[in-house]
């Protein structure tokens, strides 16, 4: 049987990388699925491309970082489906720069969609699945939660939150039967990972080959991990099977070390 059978699972930063992957996996395993990101033409060509039908697909266009957006995303699914089931809070931005050189602007916008989208999809989905005592929620947060990087210190503390956020939330939630888990990827093929190795080479003055070799050296698999990974990780933690596993932060990094 399909590990999400007839599941309404919401999955935010949808258009691409992990988010698209994550996707595709859940539609395989059967489940109806809510797109999000700020746009809908890039979300329409992933249903596409997957060949998902309209009869399993909701795409819709959300700023994760406004409230009334996440709340208005949550009601089209409700009305649709009557059901939310699994939350993947996936959506993401990442800005690399020194400490001193990062503005406040840069910290307030980070925050703004890393954590409180988090926050905001969690507050207008928790209601719903606390009252049908059923639920999962999945946050992508990233090993840059757990320990600390140099030259991207607003997103580090973005996904620090993100994690803090995660183990907080899954006490609360527990009473009512609701899981709440992280991911913490370490580098993915994604073009957030391109992003990456351009932004964070020009911070620490280093070419971008020299900057991967170093980034490569702390991954003792020797390769980057597939956003396939991580979707699977997130199907297991949205099944029956993951029902007694929360307030975790589970690492997908090939072994990823800190330096
Ligand atoms: P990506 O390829 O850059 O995709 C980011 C997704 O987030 C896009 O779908 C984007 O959609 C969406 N998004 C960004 N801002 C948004 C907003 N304000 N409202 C709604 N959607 C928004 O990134 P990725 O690598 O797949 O990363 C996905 C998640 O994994 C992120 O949270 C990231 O921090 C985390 N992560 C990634 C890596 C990695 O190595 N790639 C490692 C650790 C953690 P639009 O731009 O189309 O709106």
């Amino acid at each position: 049987m399909n590990a999400l059978n007839e599941q309404v699972a919401i999955v935010t930063g949808a258009s691409r990388g992990i988010g698209r992957a994550v996707v595709q996996a859940y539609a395989r395993q059967g489940a109806r699925v809510v797109l999000v990101a700020t746009r809908e033409a890039p979300l329409r060509s992933v249903c596409n491309d997957l060949g998902l039908s309209t009869e399993q697909t909701l795409c819709v266009a959300a700023d994760v970082s406004k409230a009334s957006d996440c709340q208005a995303v949550v009601s089209q699914a409700m009305q649709r489906w009557g059901q939310v089931d699994v939350l993947v809070n996936n959506a993401g931005i990442y800005h690399a720069a020194p400490f001193l050189e990062h503005t406040p602007q840069d910290f307030q916008r980070l925050l703004d969609v890393n954590l409180f989208g988090v926050m905001h999809f969690m507050q207008a989905c928790l209601p719903h699945m606390q009252l049908r005592r059923s639920g999962s929620i999945i946050n992508i947060a990233s090993t840059a939660g757990k320990w600390g990087s140099r030259n991207q210190s607003a997103y580090n503390t973005s996904k620090h939150a993100v994690v803090g956020l995660t183990r907080c939330v899954a006490l609360e939630a527990s009473t009512h039967q609701v899981t709440v888990n992280a991911i913490c990827p370490g580098f993915v093929q994604t073009d957030m990972i391109d992003e990456l190795k351009a932004q964070a080479a020009q911070a620490a003055g280093a070419s971008v080959d020299e900057f991967v070799k170093a980034m490569m050296t702390r991954v003792p698999l020797g390769r980057l991990m597939q956003p396939t990974e991580i979707a699977e990780m997130a199907v297991f933690l949205g099944s029956s099977a993951a029902r007694g596993i929360t307030g975790q932060s589970l690492h997908i990094d090939g072994g990823m070390v800190f330096s």
